[in-house]
């Protein structure tokens, strides 16, 4: 849980510290409203995926599912500043498959927290491994980082790409092509 009369007085001690009028219209609700706020984007620290992932469903052939476009919003633990972007899901099923919008749950749960991409694209993979022990995970993050684009080297449009993979995906050629072909082609309405 998020101690929000901790997160309050450090914002405020923070706009002191740079400066500013804590007192003055626009700031006095800023602590209680980050708090708040910070209770929301950092709703996933004390989540794991064990529920999210235990309603499975039977199936009789185990054709790749391929989750796209999963948009997600974190924050970098290193600027805590936003970073965003797409995440790819794909497993091959092992007599099982969860409800689409579970991988998409399963994203949320890893991006709210302080976060960095790389260890999101792998706790993506392995919480699924883990859960519905598929045959094989692979996970792509695409995402902007503020603190590449407002601050330091301000490379606006600059895209990291992360891959994880697992099971069968690894060393696997023709099973990431595939993969990279559902993710980059045949895009509904595009
Ligand atoms: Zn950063």
């Amino acid at each position: 849980m998020v101690d929000k009369e901790r997160v309050k007085k450090a914002v405020t001690d923070i706009l002191e510290a740079i400066g500013e009028d804590t007192s003055r219209e626009g700031l006095v609700e800023t602590p209680d409203r980050i708090a708040r706020m910070y209770e929301e984007i950092f709703g996933g620290m004390n989540e794991d995926c064990h529920e999210i992932l235990s309603k499975r469903f039977t199936v009789d052939n185990n054709e790749m599912v391929v989750e796209r476009d999963i948009t997600f919003y974190s924050m970098c633990e290193h600027h805590l500043l936003p970073f965003f972007g797409k995440a790819h899901v794909a497993y091959v099923p092992n007599g099982e498959v969860v409800g689409l919008s579970k991988l998409a749950r399963t994203v949320e749960v890893f991006a709210r927290r302080p976060q960095i991409q790389e260890r999101m694209t792998a706790q993506i993979a392995d919480a699924i491994m883990k859960e519905l022990k598929p045959q094989g995970v692979m996970v792509m993050l695409e995402a902007e980082h503020m603190c590449m684009t407002m601050r330091g080297i301000k490379k606006p449009g600059s895209t990291t790409v992360t891959v994880a993979t697992r099971g069968d995906f690894v060393d696997n050629e023709k099973l990431q092509s595939t993969f990279y072909g559902r993710v980059k082609n045949f895009r509904v309405g595009h």
